[in-house]
């Protein structure tokens, strides 16, 4: 390493990332530099001629991979949260060498054969658990890259991939530029009627900003859910609809962030590696590495989840129109007034609103509950720490086991502001894994996009925010709890993708737990704990819709997985028929003209979710029935949290999730509890 290498934070692995450190010129010539060294470790261990082994195929890869993936781990961070246009530069022009990078990884025969011969060897058999486990995903790897092609069909389908990694970059991009640029600015007061307080001086302080008088309103969560939910004014909640709907699309703002054609491209590649794979579709190859086994089994769930919730959403859509006919002189509910009529029926019928609620919820006395459950369950301790950060506001916190020893580390960047995308996500910043005599810890970034503190006061979060909280921690859970030592299956890591989902949507249940919600919330004026009153018209809220919202994920899920099983992408036929039929067999409630849902479903197009959009409501299904354990022996049994951090959260892609499932809940999962957690128990 040269003297300009030793100045680079992303080549240096000594500790945390130095995020006060990097910068947009680091990352080509880190990138360089940790790919070369992984190549050259990979050209030793491919054209090693001892016979294979665990110590000479996939020991000596650990380190350099893990490194690679550390840094770019950082770089991927930085552009989700901190995008600037030269860091945006940068990760674009190092994401086609690191996409390059696993495709040749994925499709070297040299080391596929070493891989072959160690797993045929008799001492593979006495491997532990999650070394063989590597080893099979590995191999399951090399023949999903292409490592068994001829080598002109390998070399189209690394461009395959280096393509579709681009679009789906840009895809995402497109969603970010065209919510981030709109914005709509109000001087008279009167059209703000009915917007929260909060929100109101959120947008006072963004007109400001933008050296403006009055209020500036934009696409982003904080902004356009309470004015959609809240507004008076119909006229405006339909401009914001319509902006809002129309993101990315022929009917956006800028035709430069149209994702209609990528999807077309998209769709079209996901078909061509299939093809080139030897599978039907990109529904088979995705389902290969799943816990769901096939199209059909998917499509068999979501019907019959479909055809339970459907009388349930009929019933709340009848509700919502005739409550709003006679209540709030709507005749016709419009798209624009879903949001805003479901929230005024919902007051009416459970007399609270989710901005009542929020006054409960300060920002430290959340984080202080969702702690207690996480160390209460688990046996852990969790202290707040120091580290360097991309933004002012990034927190860090250490985590203990019983004994005080330091078993993993996170960061929590918890509030929505300009440049960083929307949502909410948990990333892996380092793996857990055995280097020598010492164990690397695992890191974990937890990114929401919460409501910032405003004008000195603390930040309030509604009910729906601190559900994302504990979601989002229930995945950083996964990753820090594990007791793996290969990071190929540690943590996340190697989890079917369609159980990735069940810790985080496991935790959300402790928000409906009368205890932890008691402990974790102080009236921001008095300091009084939620009331009882209160929680209670919450619980029988918690049911309100819950039909539609189920028939939301069924008709989603549904246009994912035959939009990549049976939709030919070259047959003439556009994807929006596929969505129209989708909801043709399942929606209950009408879409506007011009909605535009599908050109910005970054789910499915920009990130790991296409043919697995199901998988919300799979991992529902297993959620819900693992929560019934505690539901048995008291929701903060330490005794049940102890399994399940054994059975599950320790053992991460180590071994089938099935498997784990059943171990701690003595049985394969059962669907009641999904029904019953969701009002849908159909008297006998
Ligand atoms: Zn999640």
């Amino acid at each position: 390493m040269n003297t300009a290498d030793h100045d680079n934070p992303l080549l240096d692995f000594s500790g945390l990332p130095r995020f006060d450190a990097i910068r947009a010129a680091h990352v080509a010539p880190a990138v360089e530099l940790l790919i070369a060294a992984a190549r050259a470790a990979v050209d030793a261990v491919a054209s090693d001629s001892r016979p294979a082994t665990w110590d000479n195929v996939a020991e000596p890869l650990e380190e350099p991979l893990d490194r690679l993936d550390r840094a770019w781990a950082a770089v991927q961070h930085l552009n989700a949260v901190v995008s600037t246009s030269e860091l945006r530069e940068a990760y674009h022009a190092s994401l086609p060498a690191i996409t390059a990078f696993h495709t040749d990884l994925a499709q070297d025969l040299r080391l596929f054969g070493r891989y072959r011969e160690m797993a045929a060897a008799p001492a593979f058999a006495t491997l532990d658990a999650a070394r063989r486990r590597a080893a099979e995903n590995e191999l399951r790897d090399f023949r999903l890259g292409g490592a068994e092609l001829p080598a002109a069909q390998k070399a189209r389908l690394k461009a395959v991939d280096e393509e579709l990694a681009d679009l789906s970059a840009r895809f995402d991009d497109n969603v970010l530029d065209a919510t981030n640029a709109w914005a709509h600015y109000i001087t008279d007061a009167s059209e703000l009627a009915g917007v929260p307080d909060p929100v109101l001086a959120e947008a006072e302080a963004g007109a400001r900003a933008d050296g403006r008088a009055g209020w500036k309103l934009t696409l982003r969560m904080p902004c356009y859910l309470p004015v959609m939910s809240y507004a008076d004014n119909r006229a405006l909640r339909a401009t914001l609809h319509h902006a809002y709907a129309t993101r990315a699309s022929d009917l956006g703002a800028s035709p430069a962030w149209d994702n209609g054609p990528l999807i077309a491209r998209i769709l079209e590649l996901r078909r061509e590696t299939a093809l080139l794979l030897g599978f039907a579709h990109f529904a088979a190859v995705a389902l290969v590495s799943r816990m769901a086994g096939s199209v059909h089994e998917v499509l068999d769930f979501l019907r019959d989840l479909g055809r339970r919730a459907e009388p349930f959403a009929r019933r709340d859509y009848a509700e919502l129109q005739a409550f709003a006919r006679a209540e709030l002189g709507l005749a016709d509910l419009a798209p624009w007034d879903l949001a805003y009529a479901s929230e005024k029926l919902k007051a009416k019928r459970f007399a609270f609103s989710e901005q009542e609620v929020r006054r409960y919820f300060p920002e430290h006395k959340v984080l202080a509950g969702l702690f207690r459950v996480a160390e209460t369950l688990y046996g852990i301790a969790i202290r707040e720490s120091r580290a360097p950060t991309w933004h002012a506001d990034v927190r860090f916190f250490d985590v203990m086991d019983a004994a005080g020893t330091l078993i993993g580390q996170f960061y929590l960047d918890s509030y929505a502001r300009p440049g960083k995308q929307g949502g909410a996500w948990q990333d892996d910043a380092v793996n857990r894994r055995r280097a020598g005599a010492h164990v690397q810890h695992p890191v974990s970034f937890i990114t929401c996009n919460l409501s910032a503190p405003t004008g000195g006061a603390p930040a309030t979060f509604t009910h729906d925010e601190v559900i994302t909280l504990f979601h989002e921690f229930g995945h950083a859970l996964h990753q820090l709890l594990t007791r793996v030592e290969v990071a190929g299956v540690s943590g996340i890591r190697g989890v079917e993708w369609d159980a990735v989902e069940l810790p985080s949507q496991f935790m959300e249940n402790f928000c409906w737990e009368r205890d932890v919600l008691a402990a974790m919330s102080a009236h921001v004026d008095t300091g009084e704990p939620l009331p009882r009153a209160l929680f209670d018209r919450m619980l029988a809220a918690r049911n309100f819709q819950t039909g539609l919202a189920i028939i939301r994920y069924v008709e989603f899920g549904l246009f994912d997985m035959q939009l990549h099983s049976a939709f030919d992408p070259g047959g003439g036929e556009p994807p929006q028929a596929v969505l129209d039929a989708a909801r043709r067999e399942v929606a209950v409630v009408p879409r506007a003209p011009y909605d535009r849902f599908m050109q910005s479903f970054t789910h499915v197009f920009a990130g790991g979710y296409a043919a697995g959009y199901y998988s919300y409501q799979w991992a529902e299904v297993l959620s819900a029935d693992a929560f019934s354990a505690f539901e048995e022996a008291g929701a903060l049994s330490p005794a049940i949290g102890g399994r399940f951090r054994d059975e599950v959260l320790a053992r991460g892609g180590s071994r089938d999730a099935m498997e784990s499932f059943v171990a701690f809940r003595g049985r394969p999962p059962q669907i009641d509890a999904l029904l019953r957690h969701n009002g849908m128990v159909v008297p006998a």
